[in-house]
Parts: structure tokens; sequence; C-alpha cells
């Protein structure tokens, strides 16, 4: 299992600012989880006001 963020992401940034392994990066374009970092804590998928960050 992994932690992805899918197209419905809308870049707002508040996953990035709450991973507390500090797994996820991006820009204005959409963000990424570097699945090498993610210990898979659940928080993004929590946060994320559109569901786009989530188990796969
Ligand atoms: S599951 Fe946790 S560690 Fe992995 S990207 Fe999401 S917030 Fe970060
Ligand atoms: S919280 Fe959701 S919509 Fe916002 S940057 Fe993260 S994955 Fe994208």
């Amino acid at each position: 299992m992994a932690f992805t963020i899918s197209e419905e992401c809308t870049a707002c940034g508040e996953c990035a600012g709450n991973c507390p392994a500090g797994a996820i990066a991006g820009d204005k374009k959409g963000y990424a989880i570097d699945a090498e970092k993610c210990t898979e804590c659940g928080a993004c998928a929590e946060i994320c006001p559109i569901s786009a960050a989530k188990k796969c």
C-alpha cells in the first residue's frame, strides 16, 4: 500500500505543510508524494479538502 495524490489535486498545499515526514512537495501545478519518505501515517488523506491524497 502507498499514498498518492490524484489528478483532482487543486495544489492548495495543505497536505505538504502537514506531512510529518516531509514527503509531499509541489508547486502551483500540483503536488506529489515521495514514496520513499512516506510513512503512510494517513495525515494527508485526512486533511485534503477534496480527498485527492489517498491510499491506493
Ligand atoms: S501518509 Fe503521512 S507520511 Fe505519507 S505523504 Fe501522507 S502525511 Fe506524509
Ligand atoms: S491537500 Fe489535497 S488538494 Fe491540497 S495540495 Fe494536498 S492533495 Fe492537493
